[in-house]
């Protein structure tokens, strides 16, 4: 057998090809790809607008400026999450602070962030950074509510969740970055998400103007859209209004993305079966504490992690076997950074008792039903 990760990407003669294609035309980046690549994405989520990237940390980082963010100005975001979403923050020179999660769902406790805002004057924290977690879709009805009463945006880390959705109070299916309410949504293609451009990322907003700052900010503050320009000097003109960066994606990579992107759902529909797989088999297991979701989301399983006493012997374990399990994540405020600028042990219980059980099992399409039998004989062997 050979040795099983936590999390994988498929490449498939298709996406050879389609990067091959790219390589021989005229255009290696800002081509014709990078439009079809955000058409094809904004249509898949649900979105009006989509801003090709060059990786998900990027998307989070122009998102924040664009929604003006100043230095020393606050946004919240969870504990349980990639480091980014909350270093992001700290690019635009503001401050992050953390909302404790929920044991049952592991998102940002709603609850909790409304104290947490009833606490403090208005105007005290001007967004808000949702992480759509293992998959899990937050509720960004329930949480824009909340944004509304307080005049908070939110930007949605929808790194793990292509393809989930929530129902709405209204009965409607609310696609993960379909901007509905969020002000942007932001994903990532690194391999082990949902699909890959090898480094890349995304940005989808229904706001008109947002997604003009945001092409300006992806290529050093520069425009050449005669209706923005101050001046015109001619066909060659151009004008730098602000500073931005070069957070490109390539045609290669998009083209790379296209291909992937068509076939994202039967990626999402594997990752469910075998979601419904561990489910089955772990589910009455007294050792074990499977995730839980609510009937009125499509979870879109990113991660599978379970809960378990014993967590480090479990790891090495299947370690032993050559399975790769994962942790995800270790709470951002005890990483030796965030400590040193104040955060320490004891600060959001929920989240570092999370930390403590966690382990991601592996989840990828091509995971196959032997190797699924396998990781699961393997865990149910730790257990006895
Ligand atoms: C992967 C990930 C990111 C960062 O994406 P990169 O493309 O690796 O920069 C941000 N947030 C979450 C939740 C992620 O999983």
């Amino acid at each position: 057998m050979k040795p099983i990760p936590y999390g994988k990407q498929e490449i498939t003669e298709d996406d050879i090809s389609a990067v091959v294609a790219t390589l021989k035309s005229d255009y290696l980046t800002q081509g014709p790809k990078i439009h079809e690549f955000e058409k094809d994405f904004a249509e898949y989520v649900g979105a009006t607008y989509a801003i090709a990237v060059s990786n998900g940390t990027a998307a989070l980082h122009l998102s924040v400026l664009a929604l003006g963010l100043k230095p020393g100005e606050r946004v919240i975001t969870t504990p349980i999450t990639f480091a980014a979403s909350a270093n992001c923050v700290l690019y635009a020179g503001g401050e992050v602070d953390f909302v404790d999660i929920d044991p049952e769902t592991y998102l940002m406790d709603m609850q909790k962030l409304r104290g947490k805002l009833e606490g403090k004057p208005r105007g005290y924290y001007k967004g808000v950074i949702p992480v759509d977690f293992a998959g899990y879709p937050v509720n960004l009805e329930e949480l824009k509510n909340i944004c509304n009463e307080f005049d908070l945006w939110i930007i949605e880390d929808a790194c793990h969740a292509p393809g989930g959705y929530f129902v709405d109070s209204e009965g409607k299916k609310q696609k993960c970055g379909n901007g509905a309410f969020a002000n942007a949504s932001i994903f990532s293609f690194h391999p082990v998400k949902h699909i890959t451009t090898g480094e890349g990322g995304m940005i989808t907003t229904n706001d008109e103007r947002l997604h003009k700052k945001l092409l300006r900010l992806r290529t050093h503050g520069i425009t050449k859209d005669p209706q923005l320009l101050l001046e015109n000097h001619g066909g060659w003109y151009y004008e730098m209004q602000e500073l931005g960066f070069n957070c490109r994606l390539t045609d290669i990579q998009a083209s790379l993305g296209i291909s992937q992107l068509a076939r994202a759902d039967d990626g999402l529909k594997r990752r469910m079966q075998i979601a419904n797989r561990y489910g089955e088999d772990f589910l009455y297991n007294d050792h074990i504490k499977v995730p839980i979701v609510s009937k009125s989301v499509n979870h879109a399983y990113h991660l599978y992690i379970i809960q378990i006493a014993d967590r480090l012997g479990l790891y090495n374990h299947l370690r032993k076997n050559q399975i790769f399990a994962q942790v995800h994540y270790i709470p951002v405020h005890l990483l030796p950074f965030y400590q040193q600028k104040g955060w320490k042990a004891g600060d959001y219980p929920m989240a570092e008792s999370f930390y403590e059980n966690c382990l991601s099992l592996p989840m990828y399409p091509t995971l196959s039903e032997k190797e699924q039998n396998y990781v699961i004989e393997k865990v149910l062997e730790f257990i006895k």
